[in-house]
């Protein structure tokens, strides 16, 4: 199929972009480079430097690359970003969000999938998280991630566009080519590999007070291969809807860091911290809808796997993405 991917320069777009050029798709990467990596877009890729708030540039990229589907990875992804400065987040993930969908109806495209997150959900009442689950987020990202869902789904009655909105729960892991560096970076793994590799003294732990049994957040962590190969099924004709994406187990902060010292083999110091506002203690998928109606069966479901895909990545490259 011809595909573009927004967002294709950053990390799971990137893992995305390279599978489907493996399976033969003829992808063109849409970025703006403002949190992506260029040396990070698949050489097979086409890519066009995003200009998303320039007037017309999203619809003249549409016209000429054409796409049959399109792969929405691009967005702003940060929980505590999105407590200061929430307008950023509207503007990134939801009005130019809407520019693309706008661009890929005008251009009559059959498939857009979108990331969402779990973030949507809020603080849920119960665990594993179903999609029937209240959506009430508490956040602008996840309620950013929640106003495009809606409007994924008026297009669908209205205009009869086929979406795919995947609520991702903690992506982590690497291909051999490509892996995690946000800069700066925020998030759990990378950060503890980090100090693995001697890059930082210590890692810090938001919140040991939590009502967990080591009082330290619960997350469900997925493989990025895992979760793109879930996109690379939604292609199909007929898929359409809202699904979540995780293993269905749960990890808290402690046991990632225990897991991460036996994989690489060193010692991972750690200091407990405040919390880190917006974080809900225990997140952990129900993917059962995804497994029926897609056929989808995750591969390195265990977090020692996704773990040592991570580490071998960060230390093929300690220094990230070189540009
Ligand atoms: N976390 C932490 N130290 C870090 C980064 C994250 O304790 O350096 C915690 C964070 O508070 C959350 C969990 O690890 O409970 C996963 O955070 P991450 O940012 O990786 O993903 P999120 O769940 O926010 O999408």
């Amino acid at each position: 199929m011809r595909i573009l991917v927004t967002g294709g320069a950053g990390y799971i777009g990137s893992v995305c972009t390279e599978l489907l050029c493996d399976r033969g798709h003829e992808v063109t990467v849409y970025d703006s480079l403002a949190r992506g990596h260029r040396s990070a877009v698949d050489p097979r890729a086409g890519f066009i430097h995003g200009q998303p708030f320039e007037p017309g540039h999203i619809a003249a990229a549409f016209q000429r690359v054409q796409p049959e589907a399109v792969l929405h990875f691009a967005g702003d992804i940060l929980v505590g970003e999105s407590m200061q400065h929430p307008g950023r987040y509207f503007r990134n993930n939801v009005a130019c969000s809407l520019e693309f969908l706008e661009a890929a109806r005008a251009c009559g495209v059959r498939k857009f999938i979108f990331s969402s997150t779990a973030a949507t959900y809020g603080l849920p009442e119960q665990v594993p998280i179903t999609e029937e689950t209240p959506q009430r987020p508490v956040n602008p990202y996840g309620e950013a991630k929640l106003m495009f869902e809606r409007i994924l789904l008026w297009y669908h009655r209205i205009h009869g566009l086929e979406f795919v909105a995947f609520r991702y729960f903690n992506a982590a892991g690497a291909t051999e080519q490509h892996g995690e560096d946000h800069r700066p970076e925020t998030h759990l793994i990378p950060n503890v590999l980090k100090v693995a590799l001697g890059q930082q003294p210590h890692v810090e732990i938001y919140g040991t007070d939590y009502p967990t049994p080591d009082g330290t957040c619960i997350r469900d962590y997925i493989h990025v291969v895992d979760l793109v190969e879930a996109h690379l099924l939604a292609l199909q004709p007929g898929i359409c809807g809202f699904y979540n994406l995780g293993n269905g187990d749960g990890y808290s902060v402690r046991e990632v860091i225990a897991t991460c010292e036996r994989v690489t083999g060193r010692r991972i110091p750690a200091l407990a911290r405040p919390r880190r506002p917006g974080d809900p203690p225990r997140l952990v998928a129900s993917a059962q809808k995804a497994m029926r109606e897609l056929g989808w069966k995750p591969r390195f479901p265990k977090l020692e796997d996704i773990v040592a895909t991570a580490w071998a990545w960060h230390q093929k490259h300690p220094e990230g993405y070189p540009d």
